[in-house]
């Protein structure tokens, strides 16, 4: 670009250089003779004041012979003749013919010389220079000169004698007058040239100021065409500049131009999305507004089913009500305390019973009907004295709320508690114990088998899920409820947290029963850990925890967990904030310390010693729960609930509204019969009570 530019810049400034100038001088041209002109003019005068000064001069005349002047005329002769019929039509002008001469000559000679310099042109004007000047006043003189000339420049005359002197000098005379003659006249044309020269000399410095002028203006023109040029090359690099910025306006203009024909076809596909939507909205909106009507025929609908919904809720309240009734009424009809016996199976490698050694015989209602009844043949080892043979064997017969053969399931004996715990929800408070010799199934009833098989799954898991997911029904009725765990265990009179961790873990820290606060009924135990629960999965890490903190202890001390009652307590908490209503209690499941006695006929050692102390706390606190429930039962005034720290735990969820229910764990083997006798006669004990009307604590 630039280079172009540059060029044409300098095309253009040669143009612009050149041809102002010659425009210039052009019009000068018209107006005054051409600088060439008067520069031939002056060569002209030059060669004129050359050829007069090659003239026989007045003061010389006299000095030079005859012969010399011919000599200085001869050349003139020479050229004159050389010239040929030019210098003849000169020659034949009015004017003087050697100025005629001089002036073709020269004229001619430039001609020659430089043909385009002077050219026709320039005779004519140095022609009319001499045209414009006065007619010569010598001119009609040089007719004689001329005719004189023939004279002058032909033969001379023959030679007279010598003896001849007068006709010499006559000659001579003659000569002499010819010459004056052609002197005087060679004087005026002298004349009239000086004068010619003096104007030509003037007008060479007219000429000469005017070319100053002319210079001086060629020069301004020169500064001007610089300005110009420079005006030019500034103008030149804006035309690049703008060019280049137009360049880029164009390049912008294309990408603007391409840019609006994507915007338009993104218009165009919007516009058709538009209508499209608008199409679609016009449908909506038609939708809308029948949908608006069918929403205000909805809402007065809503507003008729919420005042039916809000007498309904009235009535399903009153109807709660009213099923919180009936259920704990058929729970005390039921018995507020309840025994359920459990016979476990026989495990593998444990001798089979003898056939009629536990015998249960089917319901009243009939063989489908839940046998409630439990028979249990114990041979008589003494022989008869009288006939040496043994005695018949002693049939023991057993009647409970409940008896769960050896083949029952989990699930249902849950079924025959789940009830229980829907007292506890309701706002009773729940005790289940599981009582019997050790290895006759209570930790697998209450926590159940080996962890991973749901259907081994044992009551404190189920109990759970079923609060968990009873509470979640009842929340649709306003009520919400909240769960605090907490698991202990009693061993030798001392209670230890089963939920202990960090560097409690395992340790044993001993807790303390202590009222929750002054005058409060509330018992808590110190040290121990209560966790909110509100699902199964964190109550089963509760409970893996504490079989963890079990089995550390049972490394320590030997089989410490079938010596211990466990206590896993969990504080419910009711609330139906619409009706300003709260329930709560405690739902307890316990697993009893093995029953089994020691046997009197054991010598005791050191490590017997210990089991006796262990045992007889074990026996003072199951005969203290049964006195306990004695007590109750017969409405004494004084309840030993301090005799022994579980009753003690357990005093609140123990009488007056609570609900008991004692699982008697039985193992199905002879060998175990004396202990099994003990526990079912125990548990009878217990089936005979009856605690006063059940309260729920409502506040
Ligand atoms: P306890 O806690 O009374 O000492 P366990 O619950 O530990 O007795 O039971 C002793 C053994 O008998 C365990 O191996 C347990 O799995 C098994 N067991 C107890 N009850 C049953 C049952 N109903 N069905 C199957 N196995 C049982
Ligand atoms: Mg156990």
């Amino acid at each position: 670009m630039r280079g172009r530019g540059s060029r044409d810049t300098g095309t253009l400034s040669a143009a612009f250089a050149s041809r102002p100038v010659r425009t210039t001088v052009d019009m000068q041209a018209q107006q005054r003779p051409p600088l060439l002109e008067v520069k031939r003019n002056l060569e002209l005068n030059t060669a004129l004041v050359r050829s007069s000064s090659r003239l026989p001069l007045a003061g010389s005349r006299l000095k030079r012979g005859p012969d010399q002047m011919e000599e200085t005329l001869e050349p003139a002769k020479k050229r004159t003749r050389g010239m040929g019929a030019v210098t003849k039509v000169d020659t034949s002008r009015p004017r003087g013919p050697l100025l005629s001469t001089v002036s073709q000559t020269q004229g001619h000679t430039a001609a020659q010389k430089g043909p385009k310099k002077t050219g026709p042109r320039g005779c004519s004007t140095a022609g009319t220079v001499l045209r414009n000047q006065k007619p010569a006043p010598a001119a009609p003189a040089q007719k004689p000169a001329t005719s004189a000339a023939p004279v002058v420049v032909g033969k001379k005359p023959g030679k007279r004698p010598a003896w001849d002197l007068k006709g010499q000098l006559c000659d001579l005379n003659e000569e002499l007058k010819r010459y004056r003659e052609k002197t005087q006249t060679l004087d005026r044309e002298n004349q009239e040239l000086r004068e010619q020269l003096r104007e030509v000399q003037e007008q060479a410095t007219a000429l000469g100021t005017e070319r100053n002028t002319l210079e001086g203006e060629l020069a301004s023109v020169r500064t001007q065409a610089e300005q110009g040029q420079q005006k030019l090359e500034t103008l030149s690099a804006r035309v690049v500049e703008l060019e280049e910025c137009l360049g880029t306006k164009e390049k912008l203009v294309q990408e603007l131009q391409k840019e609006q024909l994507q915007l338009q076809e993104e218009r165009s596909t919007l516009s058709t999305q538009l209508e499209e939507r608008e199409r679609r909205f016009q449908a909506s909106e038609a939708a809308l507004s029948s949908s608006q009507a069918e929403v205000v025929c909805l809402r007065e609908k809503t507003a008729a089913q919420v005042t039916l919904l809000a007498e309904q809720g009235d009535r399903l309240y009153g109807l709660e009500m009213e099923r919180r009734r009936l259920h704990n009424q058929l729970q005390e009809l039921k018995g507020n305390i309840r025994v359920f016996c459990r016979v476990r199976p026989v495990l593998a490698g444990e001798p089979t019973p003898p056939p009629g050694f536990l015998v249960f015989p089917p319901g009243p209602a009939g063989p489908y009907d839940p046998p409630t009844r439990l028979s249990l043949s114990r041979s008589d080892d003494r022989r008869s004295t009288l006939t040496g043979v043994p005695a018949p064997a002693t049939r023991h017969d057993f009647s409970f709320d409940r008896v769960f053969p050896p083949g029952s399931k989990q699930e249902e004996v849950f079924e025959e508690i789940s009830m229980l715990v829907q007292s506890a929800l309701d706002g009773y408070p729940v005790c289940i114990f599981a009582y019997g010799q050790t290895g006759s199934g209570k930790t697998f009833t209450m926590e159940g088998g080996p962890r991973g098989d749901p259907q081994l799954e044992g009551l404190i898991p189920r109990a759970m899920r079923h609060l968990f997911s009873v509470a979640q029904e009842m929340s649709g009725q306003g009520w919400t409820y909240s769960f605090v765990a907490s698991y202990v265990e009693i061993y030798n009179e001392t209670v230890r947290d089963l939920l202990a961790t960090g560097a409690r873990k395992g340790q044993g820290g001993e807790c303390e029963i202590r009222r929750a606060g002054p005058g409060s009924e509330e018992l808590t135990v110190t040290n121990a850990r209560y966790v909110p629960v509100s699902c199964e999965s964190e109550v089963e890490a509760l409970l893996h925890l504490a079989h963890q903190n079990r089995a550390v202890a049972r490394t320590a001390q030997n089989e410490r967990s079938s010596r211990s009652h466990s206590v896993f307590q969990l504080q419910i908490s009711g609330e139906h904030a619409a009706r300003g209503l709260q329930c709560g209690a405690p739902l307890n499941l316990v697993d009893l310390a093995g029953s089994e006695r020691l046997d009197p006929g054991l010598t005791l050692g050191p490590g017997e010693r210990d089991r006796l102390r262990e045992t007889q706390a074990i026996n003072s606190s199951l005969s203290t729960l049964g006195l306990v429930i004695m007590a109750l039962s017969n409405k004494e005034s004084h309840v030993p609930y301090r005799n022994s720290k579980l009753t003690y735990l357990l005093q609140n969820s123990l009488g007056g509204s609570a609900k008991m229910l004692m699982f008697v764990n039985i193992s199905p083997l002879e060998e175990n019969v004396s202990e099994s006798l003990n526990s079912l006669r125990f548990a009878s004990k217990v089936n005979q009570c009856v605690i006063g009307t059940a309260q729920a604590n409502k506040k």
